[in-house]
């Protein structure tokens, strides 16, 4: 029987492939990347790549023991002779952090900003938009509370969205303040949830005893009811003085810039180092409950790993997700390039000669040529079906004479060029 791949994954396929869609695009993936990569790299960001498999403490520290990421759908990695202390990484964040520390990046000019890109894993049920690997473009600005750079962190992921070319995106801006103003309003949801415990699903009891703002986040439909039920009161109620300024400067600063934002004081992101910024971008065509990405401050994580203080801000958003958006807003890629040249050779005993010179053309520009001995006719359509611009047939009088006539399959010109003459002719000729 034949192989196939695992639920949850999928394959990146090239240009033409019959079963093309832009979420399994290669050059769609490679596009939105270096989309991403423009943005981010403009404004001082750094690449930087981590391992794909972590300790399992650095997640369950880094992440939170009451998440679902760590209960339910970490893959463990076992090899022989190991403990299985080991964990594919579900997100990227932790393990930028954990770099930060041991190996020094606080030398570095501060704040420091980074980018990663790379596949996350997540066992969780596989859904549109729901993998069990998927890719995540990560952006973490290290050393700094200051609120600019939190409005810049926004400004920034809106900034890729746009540049995408994605038009029907939200920011969902909120923030859940400083560990006092977290610890009063988690008192408060343990004080209204206790009496109705009993109805909450399990998960959500459970969240009721270790970090009960997570229960506002549940995926649950029944939580979500006796949420309704009791017109819950937002974080944002619950903001002490400083973390109410800083919120207000992040919102300032992006009015001032045109970034565009809904308060929304549904967003918790209750994770036990998240602090203060707390934002999601949403889109339309992915429906409400799919956010493109998220990001949010933790100037806690940084000790929460053992390290020293570090302050944090970051976001991550999903490659898949934006690739959905876009073909639901039927945003365009531009075409894939075919070669420049196609070199093909009429006689069998030139071909090695015709491929030498598609060779030495790759110098200066994409060449390809053919394998096989082609009659005129068959070489003009392959050069065509790859898309080549310039079409160059090999016979012996080419090989005597040192020269080639180049066809240009767009202007039907053609031009006879010295062989010695060939690459610099390319060279001139890619530039248009
Ligand atoms: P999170 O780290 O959970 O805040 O996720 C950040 C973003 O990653 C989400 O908004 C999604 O776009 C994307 N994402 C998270 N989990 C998955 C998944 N299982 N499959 C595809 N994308 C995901």
């Amino acid at each position: 029987m034949a192989i196939n791949r695992p639920k949850g994954t999928e394959d990146h396929l090239p240009a033409g492939s019959p079963k093309l869609t832009l979420d399994v695009s290669a050059q769609a993936h490679a596009h939105l990347v270096n989309t991403a990569r423009t943005v981010l790299e403009r404004a001082g960001a750094q690449r930087i790549d981590t391992p794909l498999f972590e300790e399992a403490d650095l997640v369950k520290r880094g992440v939170g023991g009451s998440t679902d990421i760590v209960r339910k759908e970490m893959f463990t990695v076992y090899y022989f002779g190991d403990h299985g202390g080991y964990i594919l990484r579900p997100e990227g964040t932790a393990g930028i952090v954990r770099a930060y520390l041991q190996n020094g990046l606080k030398q570095l000019p501060a704040p420091l900003k980074l980018w990663l890109h790379g596949p996350m894993f997540r066992a969780e049920r596989q859904q549109r938009g729901r993998l069990r690997q998927f890719h995540q473009v990560d952006y973490e600005v290290l050393g700094s509370t200051d609120a600019l750079v939190d409005a810049e962190a926004i400004a920034l992921m809106v900034e890729v969205v746009k540049t995408l070319g994605l038009k029907q995106v939200r920011v969902k801006l909120g923030s859940i303040g400083d560990p006092q103003d977290r610890e009063a309003y988690n008192q408060y949801l343990r004080d209204l949830f206790s009496p109705v415990r009993e109805r909450l699903s399990g998960d959500s009891q459970d969240r009721l005893e270790r970090n009960p703002m997570r229960i506002l986040d549940s995926k649950s439909e029944g939580d979500q009811h006796v949420i309704a039920e009791l017109s819950v009161k937002p974080m944002l109620a619950f903001l002490g003085e400083e973390a109410r300024a800083h919120f207000g400067q992040v919102q300032k600063y992006l009015s001032d810039w045109d970034v565009e934002f809904d308060i929304d004081p549904s967003i918790v992101r209750g994770l036990d180092y998240y602090r203060r910024t707390a934002w999601e971008l949403h889109h339309e065509g992915v429906g409400a409950k799919s956010a493109l990405g998220g990001g949010g401050r933790y100037d806690g994580l940084a000790e929460q790993l053992g390290g020293a203080a570090v302050p944090g801000i970051g976001w991550a958003f999903g490659v898949e997700r934006l690739l959905l958006a876009m073909e639901a807003e039927g945003v365009e890629l531009p075409a894939p390039e075919g070669p420049l040249l196609y070199m093909a050779a009429l006689d069998e005993e030139n071909v090695p000669y015709a491929a030498s010179l598609a060779m030495s053309a790759r110098s200066v520009a994409r060449a390809e040529f053919a394998y096989r001995a082609m009659k005129p006719a068959s070489a003009f359509r392959d050069a065509e079906r790859r898309g080549a611009r310039l079409v160059a047939l090999i016979g012996s009088n080419e090989v005597a004479q040192g020269g080639i006539t180049l066809k240009n399959l767009v202007s039907g010109e053609q031009t006879l060029v010295e062989t010695s003459d060939l690459v610099a002719f390319l060279a001139e000729h890619g530039k248009e």
